[in-house]
């Protein structure tokens, strides 16, 4: 499949892993908008939010279970925001179901 995330789970294309396990990677983004930027990203293909169903919605768990041990490994102690863009109006850039990690710094009320 032509899918950028896809490569970067099958280590085809590289990426600097902050964590992963048996369903869940997460990676710094490569554009960082706040001194922290993370994508979690689920390792199996879901296109967007508009792709959870019943069947596959543990994974999108696991991945929220997953974003405070995140958070809290690069000592987020201030908050953070989790945003997902989904479709062209959100700017969703990537077919590939991910949640952005966005910390480091007051946030605005925009995205970042
Ligand atoms: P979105 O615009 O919500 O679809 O987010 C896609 C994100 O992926 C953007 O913030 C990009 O900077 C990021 N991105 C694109 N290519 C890569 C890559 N090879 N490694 C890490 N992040 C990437
Ligand atoms: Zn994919």
């Amino acid at each position: 499949m032509n899918c950028l995330f896809c490569k970067i789970v099958a280590g085809e294309i590289p990426s600097t892993k902050v964590y992963e396990d048996e369903t869940v990677l997460a990676f710094r983004d490569i554009n960082p908008m706040t001194p922290t930027h993370i994508l979690v990203i689920p390792k199996m293909h879901i296109p967007s939010v508009d792709g959870v169903t019943a069947e596959n919605s543990a994974v999108v768990a696991h991945i929220f279970e997953v974003i405070p041990t995140i958070a809290a490994a690069e000592k987020l102690v201030n908050g953070y925001r989790v945003v997902s863009n989904c479709g062209a109006d959100a700017g969703q850039t990537v077919q590939h179901l991910h949640f952005h990690i966005l910390g480091g710094r007051e946030l605005t009320l925009e995205m970042a």
